[in-house]
C-alpha cells in the first residue's frame, strides 16, 4: 500500500531500485554492486517474516513483530510497504533512506514490483528502476528448488506471483534478463553508472 505524501522525503535525492520476482537473481546482483561500489548502500527493509538460517537482524532486514510493523505504519514511518506474501509485511523505512543520504551515499532497494512502482511515483526521474527478469518461469522454479528454502506451498505461491510480476516489467526504466549472472551484473552496473553520471 502507498504511504502518503504529506511527510514525503526529499524527492530530489537519488534512489535505485532493483526489482524482480523472487529467485530471479536480484539479491546476487545487488550484492555484486554493493561490494564493488562503496558509494552505494543497501536499504535494509523492515520485515515481519522469520529470519532464515544465517540471517541476522539489521543485516538482511530489520526483523520485527507484526504489531511493531503496524505501529510504524500508524506513525507514517514507511515510504512504502506491502504485504508481499500472505501474512508477511515488508516496508522501506524513511529513516533508513535518510541515514543513507546523510552518509552521502545512494540507496539501493531490493523490493517487490508493487513497492517499486510506488517509489517510482514518488521520486520520478530521480529514481532508477531496474527489473531483473528470469529467462523463464521454469528456470525460476529450478533456482528456487535449488535454494531449498521453500515448502511446496510457498514455492507455488512464489511462482504464481512471479508470472504476475513479469507482466509489469515494461513499467520500469530498464529490464535485464538474468540468463548469465556475470553478464546481468555488468549490464546493471552500466545502467547505474549512467544514471549516477559516473
Ligand atoms: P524474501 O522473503 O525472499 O526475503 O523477500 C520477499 C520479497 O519481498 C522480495 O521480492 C523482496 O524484494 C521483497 N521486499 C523486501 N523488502 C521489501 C520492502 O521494503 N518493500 C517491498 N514492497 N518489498 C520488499
Amino acid at each position: 500500500m502507498l504511504i502518503i505524501k504529506s511527510t514525503l522525503l526529499n524527492p530530489s535525492q537519488k534512489i535505485i531500485i532493483i526489482t524482480a520476482p523472487s529467485g530471479a537473481g536480484k539479491t546476487s546482483i545487488t550484492r555484486f554492486l554493493l561490494n564493488k561500489y562503496p558509494q552505494l548502500s543497501f536499504s535494509i527493509s523492515a520485515a515481519t517474516r522469520k529470519p532464515r538460517e544465517g540471517e541476522k537482524d539489521g543485516v538482511q532486514y530489520h526483523f520485527m513483530s507484526e504489531q511493531d510493523f503496524k505501529n510504524k505504519i500508524d506513525a507514517n514511518a514507511f515510504v512504502e510497504w506491502e504485504m508481499v506474501y500472505e501474512g508477511n509485511y515488508y516496508g522501506t523505512l524513511k529513516s533508513e533512506l535518510e541515514s543513507i543520504w546523510n552518509a552521502g551515499k545512494t540507496p539501493v532497494l531490493d523490493i517487490d514490483v508493487k513497492g517499486a512502482i510506488h517509489i517510482q511515483q514518488q521520486f520520478g526521474k530521480n529514481c532508477l528502476s531496474i527489473f531483473i527478469e528470469p529467462p523463464s518461469v521454469e528456470e525460476l522454479k529450478k533456482r528456487l528448488e535449488t535454494r531449498g528454502s521453500e515448502t511446496a506451498e510457498s514455492l507455488a505461491t512464489r511462482l504464481n506471483k512471479a508470472s504476475y510480476e513479469i507482466s509489469f516489467s515494461h513499467q520500469f526504466n530498464k529490464t535485464i534478463i538474468n540468463k548469465d549472472l556475470a553478464i546481468a551484473c555488468e549490464e546493471t552496473e552500466q545502467v547505474i553508472k549512467e544514471f549516477l553520471g559516473w
